[in-house]
Parts: structure tokens; C-alpha cells; sequence
């Protein structure tokens, strides 16, 4: 939990000798709270006063990095149980599990598909973001050669999955680079996997099929000085796995339970995709680090990449683009000029739909503060003014040789302010964008 400005007080010097920069400890102080400047700038503090600020400076839910690179996967850190509070911080990695009993060919394969599982939607890349393999056969040497396919296949991190230290240990060996993760650590296992997890300096999932249980054996690899950990509470039912994550989510934030302060990761059991897609999307929406997804179908895997990117912008700042004339297609001075907000979602629909007219066209985003239309018209931020103001400041009149411009059928009701204000002749188009192909092509005729 954040110490306030007068309990870290409390445990400076009190001297006020200004090493710091500062003029007194409580102004050292504050700042500290503020998290505007760091603990060794105070050359004085003790022993015991940085091990007490350095444990309360400790995110309640611990970052975990796996891979390396750009590729790398950042899970934990968040420290909200409610999006809208805050919003929540790292996306959900999505993962796919491949098995060592697999062909290469077959494993190529896979990778190929896994790498098409990425896809532009208002702007942004969703894609997978990590591949799972598993130790099916329990022979080190096959692990060894899937693992090798994958290492070449692909830049994705990995996780490592195999309960057997000596097979693990070789897995390592070959895959040091990657900061892989190390899946898993059991109550049967733990020392000798927390000496790997150590050794390589990859993370380690931790392992237990109750709360109870997980506890404990968090605590044994801290012992063991393991704290990369991510958690895990074994193959259940997703009601029972919903309850687990929601547990462990509020005694880490709530209660800064230290055991539970790890980022979790799940596995779906289901086989049939429509039933793995809901319980994927039910585990990314609380509040799982990572889930590992056995059917690797675009259409299956798309709404799960849809949902992990609503759920992990921010609430309080819709997605937006740049307020400014879009050039789409091979536009002249002819083309027509659309008008519409920035909102990411209405400026992308609205461009899509503009391509497969095939009418080259202008669209102009005005700044609506990352409304949607009829959001934006009830907040009197996609007006009359507001666009005239938008296509002088754009300088919309030096890109076409005529004065007319396309508004979004649900304000054809600022057509006549807008005619008044701008001097353009103002077009009302369709209501629902699906409509603008059509209308562009039967536009002027
Ligand atoms: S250096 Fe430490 S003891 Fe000195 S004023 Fe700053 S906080 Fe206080």
C-alpha cells in the first residue's frame, strides 16, 4: 500500500540537512509520496526505513516481463479491480498451445497461423502475443526440437511447459535469450524449479489447485528467492477459475496480500472454439495476465483480440485520430468532402466504407474529443461552428475546386446553420455508414 507524505516522514532522519535537495525531510517527503523523486537521494535514511518504503513503493501486483525485445510481453502492475476507476494498465497476453508431439510440419504450421492472428482495428495492432509449449511426450530431446522450431519460427516469447526440472533445464538452455517462462513450479517441484527460475532469470508460474495451497507455495519461492512469479490455479471450471482470479485480485489490491500481488494466467479447457471464445473472453475481462487459447481460427480468435482492446484503453480517453483531412484513394480537386468526428471508431468505419466505394473522397475528422457523432452534437462538440471553424483551419477550400461538403445523416439538422456559417452547400448523407458506398456512387448524378 502507498505510504502517505507524513508516514514516510516519519521514517526519515527528521534532520532536515538539505543533502536531499530539499529544504526539510517533510518536503523530501512529500515528494516521495508524489513518487516525484527516489529514496537514495536521502543519504541518511536507515536500513530499516528504506526496507519499510521500499516494500510500500512495491506495485501491489508485480510487472512480469517475458521475452525480450519487441515482441516482449508486459503482464501485472495493474491496481484496479474496476476499469472505470482507473483503467487497467497491460493487455491480457494471448497465447496458443502447441505440443511437442506435433510434426515440425505440423508446428510450422501452426506458427504460420499464429502469426496471420493479427489484425488492424481502429488504428492499433491486436495480435497473439505468445506460444505455449507443451512437453506432451515427457522426452527431453522432442521438447528440445519443438522447442528449437519454435525459437526459429517465431519471435513471439514462450512459455515453457514442462513439470520435469531436467527437461526444463535443457529448454533453458536453448532458449536463455528469450526470457521464456518457466511453467510450472508445484508443491512437488518448487525447489528445483525456483533454482532454475533463478539461474536463468526467467519467470516462474507457480502451481497450486487451491488458494490455500498457491499461498504456501508462493511464500516457499520467495524463501527461495524467486519474486518473478506468475499464478496459477490449475485446470477448473470458469466459474470456479472466475472466483479464484476475482480472490486473488482483491486480496492483492485490497488487502496487499503480498502472496497474490503476481499477475495469473489461465488455460481454457474448452475444445469446441465458440465455448473457448467465451471463456477466454470472461478470463480476460477478470483478470487474467495471460490466457492460452488451444484453437488458433481468425474468426475465433478476433473477438477476443477486440475485447482485450476495449477493455484495456482508457475509459476516461476515448480512442481518437488526428483532427484532419484523410485523403482516401487517388482524390483531384473534384472529389467529394465528407465530414465526420474523430472518434476512432466512427472515423475508421466511415473510412472503410469510403474504400469500398472506391470514390475517391476526402474525409475531414473534426476535433470532437473522441466522440461519436450523435455524442458529440449533444455535447455541442460537432456543431455548425465547429465544422466551419474545422475546414477554414484545415484549409479544406484549397484542396477542391467546388463548395460542398457531406455531413452524417444523424445531424442533417445542422445543414442549415452550417450552409449559413460556412458558406459550403451543405449534403446530408446517410444515417449508418454502410450507406456511403452507395451514396458516394450516385453522388452529382
Ligand atoms: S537528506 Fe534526508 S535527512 Fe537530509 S533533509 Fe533530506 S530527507 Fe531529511
Amino acid at each position: 500500500m502507498a505510504l502517505s507524505g507524513l508516514e514516510i516522514y516519519k521514517l526519515l532522519p527528521k534532520t532536515n540537512c538539505k543533502k536531499c535537495g530539499f529544504p526539510t525531510c517533510l518536503a523530501f517527503a512529500m515528494q516521495l509520496a508524489a513518487k516525484k523523486v527516489s529514496l537514495d537521494k536521502c543519504p541518511d535514511v536507515t536500513e530499516d526505513a528504506k526496507r519499510a518504503l521500499e516494500s510500500a513503493a512495491q506495485p501491489p501486483i508485480k510487472l512480469i516481463t517475458i521475452g525480450k525485445g519487441d515482441e516482449k510481453l508486459e503482464i501485472g502492475n495493474e491496481t484496479v479491480l474496476f476499469r472505470h476507476e482507473e483503467k487497467f494498465y497491460h493487455p491480457t497476453g494471448i497465447g496458443f498451445l502447441l505440443e511437442d508431439t506435433s510434426s515440425e510440419q505440423d508446428l510450422r504450421k501452426a506458427l504460420e497461423e499464429i502469426k496471420k492472428l493479427d489484425f488492424e482495428r481502429v488504428g492499433q495492432r491486436i495480435k497473439a502475443n505468445i506460444i505455449a509449449l507443451s512437453c506432451k511426450s515427457k522426452d527431453a530431446s522432442k521438447f528440445e526440437a519443438a522447442l528449437k522450431v519454435i525459437l526459429q519460427g517465431t519471435n513471439l516469447p514462450v512459455a515453457l511447459m514442462s513439470d520435469e526440472p531436467p527437461i526444463m533445464e535443457k529448454a533453458l538452455e536453448i532458449s536463455k535469450d528469450k526470457n521464456p517462462l518457466i511453467y510450472r513450479a508445484t508443491s512437488a517441484n518448487f525447489k528445483e524449479m525456483a533454482k532454475l527460475s533463478k539461474a536463468f532469470k526467467a519467470p516462474l508460474v507457480a502451481s497450486a489447485p487451491t488458494l490455500e495451497e498457491l499461498e504456501g507455495l508462493v511464500k516457499n519461492l520467495n524463501a527461495e528467492g524467486v519474486q518473478d512469479i506468475v499464478l496459477d490455479t490449475g485446470e477448473k471450471g470458469i466459474a470456479e477459475k472466475l472466483w479464484d482470479f476475482t480472490q486473488i485480485r482483491r486480496l492483492a489490491l485490497k488487502k496487499a496480500f503480498r502472496p497474490f500481488g503476481y499477475p495469473v494466467i489461465a488455460f481454457t479447457k474448452s475444445e469446441e472454439p465458440f465455448q473457448e471464445t467465451a471463456e477466454a473472453s470472461t478470463y480476460v475481462a477478470k483478470y487474467a495476465g495471460i490466457v492460452v487459447l488451444k484453437n488458433r481460427n481468425p474468426w475465433s480468435t478476433l473477438p477476443i483480440l477486440t475485447l482485450r482492446q476495449n477493455i484495456y484503453t482508457d475509459p476516461q480517453k476515448p480512442l481518437q485520430v488526428e483532427a484532419k483531412i484523410y485523403e482516401i484513394g487517388k482524390v483531384s480537386d473534384k472529389s467529394p468532402v465528407l465530414v465526420t468526428t474523430n472518434f476512432s471508431l466512427t472515423y475508421y468505419t466511415v473510412e472503410a466504407e469510403v474504400e469500398s466505394s472506391k470514390v475517391p473522397s476526402y474525409i475531414v475528422s473534426c476535433d470532437s474529443e473522441g466522440m461519436s457523432v450523435l455524442t458529440a452534437w449533444a455535447a455541442e462538440k460537432f456543431t455548425a461552428e465547429t465544422i466551419t471553424k474545422t475546414l477554414k483551419r484545415l484549409g479544406v477550400k484549397d484542396k477542391v475546386s467546388h463548395k460542398e461538403v457531406v455531413i452524417p445523416g444523424y445531424v442533417a439538422v445542422l445543414s442549415g446553420k452550417l450552409e449559413e456559417e460556412s458558406g459550403w452547400k451543405v449534403t446530408v448523407g446517410p444515417r449508418e455508414a454502410s450507406g456511403i458506398p452507395s451514396f458516394l456512387k450516385n453522388l452529382g448524378k
